[in-house]
């Protein structure tokens, strides 16, 4: 390490000119920033707001980005007043004029492929920096002035080993680009880092063992990251990024500090997930070939390979003793609920209760029927709870919830999380969007804990499903059931309402149904109204926030004046709960031909014979919602159309969401587009930051490193639960460092 004699009288080397200092080692990890050659007390507390306290820091205080100086041009390929770079040597250099204020300075720079002339008015001093000899490359827009290129006034720098402006030394040609803060230039950072790069890199401890280092490397290789060789040590790494002598090598230290940033976050939840695999104890509930089929028996269609794969995989883990905390992520109308059912009948046949919360009282009664119509003539006992119970009733049913005289619960989340099970061994939560903190059920004392199956019709992009859900399994249903009518979306413009108005008449003529949606008013729509929904404890409460200004008047007009021989209805959130049901119901039996509603259909609605859509004031709707709301006219062998138009012309934002959607039938695609669009803070709320914050890996652009970072992670904590091979020591500890305490991990010991 860093350590010597001569360089201790620190306090003497701050008041002393870099120049004068002694030769390396001069300072030491722990230096503090003020005793650094070249930067003092002044600049020290400067570099404070930069986070820069100690040596250490400058090390590992990494470059924004790199700057790829373009190629120089060459004479022949100038053209005017287009911007150039040029490069070459000074061959002549001339004061033309001192007279003050008319001082004329010019040059000629030279390289193989011709000469250039530069000139500067009324700035002499360049005399002294641009002299005979000097590589210099110039950058500005050339003219033709006669026969040679001129630039006038161009920006310029010094290279190659001379000093340039700012006394940095200059071999390679790759930039560092630092986060700057006032009074610190770049030039100043860059001279820095690499100062305490050549001095310190090689005395910085190697966490990652060369093996993990070669393997890793090549697990990229294969997932498709250019990387060559093994990845470099932490030396050569720090080395690397600070000062890059090629893209080559950069991109290698640029891929092992991405790598070791995830690989770190992927072994603390790997390793988390091993301890609560030795702590929590769930139902083990044996789906034999016979129960399988006995449930499979009920349902009016053969399921599709992907909902086959699933209840198998689900099956399994429901049969062992470990809690199953499984995330089913599947498109709108690719079947989801049939999964949940089947787990929730493979439960009953176990001897325990199970229960499905849906986020709206709407879907909650969808599902009881659905349940109902399945189980018609089976002993399951099937209760629901939700807002719109009399005292009398739901007293009753919380009664018989208890005692075990109920077998599966239907309701709204509010509603269950709440309530005592006489022995739950499933809890199946269904159109779960936000991807918060969930509640857990409450338990009884000394109860053990059930299966948990979330299902999302929302697509998690693959990077935040390993890392936020770092313990959560993922399922999927990518294939939808087969004979699906095709759903066309269109962008409309108001122009088109009259002729989109008769298309719906033609649609409905024949037999279809229609939904009209509008927006709320004077409420952030875009977003969607999840976190209102976990807050509020009555699942009726969040609709009642609804501004139905916007729907009631769009109802009137459409009744009376657009389709005034139809039968229309209008369903929103402050309509009292039954009276949306009866519209509801009224709906799903075909006795209303359109619809007109706010959100409210979103999530899980399905009416088949419901096939052409409306949406206004689309542009206020966010990706994930509008693409919920076109599930529901993608439910039945008809195709489905679905309009959309805007109020005015819309933010640029919202164009580019409008026309990812119109392009876009795929909800995968559209997550990771939605997750592009937003970023990531936003798809995760803000509840969300449990994890520490990464500073160098991107989610987003990264997710291949994550990948593999994953899978390393996890063979490892297999292999050794709790990392306690010497050469992972280091590792180990930058895991316990960085997360122990938001996973609560325990340190093992
Ligand atoms: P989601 O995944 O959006 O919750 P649902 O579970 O509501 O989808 O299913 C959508 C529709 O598809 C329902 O009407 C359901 O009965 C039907 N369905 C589900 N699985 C199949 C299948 N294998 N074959 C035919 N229809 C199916
Ligand atoms: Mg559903």
């Amino acid at each position: 390490m860093a350590e010597s004699e001569d360089s201790k009288p620190q306090s003497l080397a701050s008041s002393q000119k870099a120049s004068d200092l002694p030769p390396s080692p001069e300072f030491e990890t722990s230096t503090a920033l003020q005793f650094l050659p070249g930067v003092g007390p002044a600049r020290a507390e400067k570099l404070r707001k930069l986070g820069l306290r100690k040596a250490q820091d400058v090390l590992f205080f990494f470059p924004r980005e790199h700057q790829f100086p373009p190629p120089p041009t060459k004479v022949e390929d100038l053209k005017e007043g287009s911007p150039a770079t040029f490069i070459g040597k000074i061959t002549d250099a001339e004061l033309v004029s001192r007279t003050p204020g008319k001082s004329l300075f010019a040059a000629i720079v030279e390289n193989d492929s011709g000469a250039v002339r530069i000139v500067f008015f009324n700035q002499p001093f360049r005399a002294e920096q641009l002299t005979l000899d000097r590589r210099v490359r110039i950058s500005g827009t050339p003219k033709l002035a006669g026969l040679r290129w001129e630039f006038t006034h161009p920006k310029y720098e010094l290279i190659e080993g001379d000093v340039d402006e700012g006394g940095e030394e200059r071999n390679g040609e790759i930039l560092p680009v630092y986060p700057l803060t006032e009074g610190i230039k770049e030039y100043e950072l860059r001279r820095l880092t690499r100062r305490v790069a050549d001095v310190l890199a090689d005395g910085v401890k190697e966490v990652m063992p060369g093996e993990i280092r070669t393997h890793a490397a090549r697990r990229l290789r294969e997932a498709g990251v250019a990387v060559e060789g093994a990845l470099p040590s932490i030396a050569t790494t720090l080395r690397d990024v600070h000062n890059p002598p090629s893209e080559e090598a950069l991109t290698a230290a640029r891929v092992r500090l991405i790598f070791q940033e995830l690989f770190v976050m992927q072994l603390a939840l790997a390793m988390r997930r091993s301890s609560l695999t030795g702590r929590l104890q769930a139902p083990a509930m044996t789906c034999t070939a016979q129960i399988r089929q006995r449930i499979l028996r009920r349902f009016p269609f053969e399921l599709t390979s992907d909902q086959n794969r699933v209840i198998d995989e689900i099956a399994a883990e429901m049969g062992r003793q470990f809690p199953m905390n499984r995330l089913l992520q599947g498109d709108v109308g690719s079947g989801k609920t049939v999964v949940a059912i089947f787990a929730m009948m493979l439960a009953v046949a176990s001897g325990h209760q199970a229960t499905l919360m849906a986020p709206t009282e709407v879907l909650a009664r969808q599902h009881y029927q659905t349940l109902g119509k399945i189980l018609a003539d089976s002993r399951v006992r099937i209760g629901l709870l939700c807002g719109s119970l009399s005292t009398a009733q739901r007293r009753e049913t919380l009664e018989k919830i208890a005692s075990g005289e109920l077998d599966l619960i239907i309701g709204t989340q509010a509603l269950v999380y709440d309530i005592e099970f006489h022995s739950l061994g499933l809890c199946v939560i269904d159109e779960q969007h936000k991807f918060g903190v969930r509640q857990r059920v409450r338990l009884r004392e000394g109860g053990v804990d059930p299966h948990y199956l979330v299902m999302s019709a929302t697509p998690i992009p693959r990077s935040v499903a390993m890392t936020q859900f770092g313990d959560v399994d993922l399922s999927t249903l990518r294939e939808k059931p087969a004979g699906r009518g095709e759903v066309h979306t269109y962008l409309a413009v108001d122009s088109w309402r009259d002729r989109w108005w008769d298309f719906v008449r033609q649609r409905i003529a024949e037999g279809r149904q229609a939904y009209v949606v509008a927006p709320r008013v004077g409420d952030d729509v875009v977003e969607d109204n999840n976190d209102r929904r976990e807050e509020k404890d009555d699942d009726a409460a969040p609709d009642e926030s609804e501004d139905v200004t916007s729907v009631n008047r769009t109802f009137e007009h459409l009744r009376d004046r657009v389709f005034p021989k139809l039968r229309v209805e209008l369903l929103h959130g402050r309509m009292n709960a039954e009276t949306k049901q009866e519209v509801m119901q009224r709906f799903a039996d075909g006795e209303v031909d359109v619809l007109v509603s706010t959100t409210v259909i979103e999530v899980g609605v399905d009416v088949a014979n419901a096939t052409v859509m409306t949406i206004l004031g689309g542009n206020r709707f966010g990706l994930a919602q509008l693409h919920q709301l076109r599930g529901r006219i993608s439910r039945g062998v008809h195709a489905g159309f679905l309009c959309v138009f805007t109020d005015g012309e819309g933010s640029p934002e919202e164009s580019e969401r409008l026309k990812v959607f119109e392009q876009t039938n795929d909800g995968f695609e559209l997550a990771e587009a939605d997750f592009r669009l937003r970023g990531p803070g936003d798809m995760l709320g803000k509840k969300q930051s449990g994890l520490a914050p990464l500073r160098i890996a991107d989610l987003n652009r990264d997710v291949e490193i994550l990948q593999v970072a994953r899978e390393m992670a996890q063979d490892l904590i297999d292999e050794d639960p709790q990392m306690d091979a010497e050469e992972l020591a280091g590792l180990r500890d930058q895991v316990l460092r960085r997360y122990a305490s938001r996973l609560d991990l325990g340190d093992g010991a």
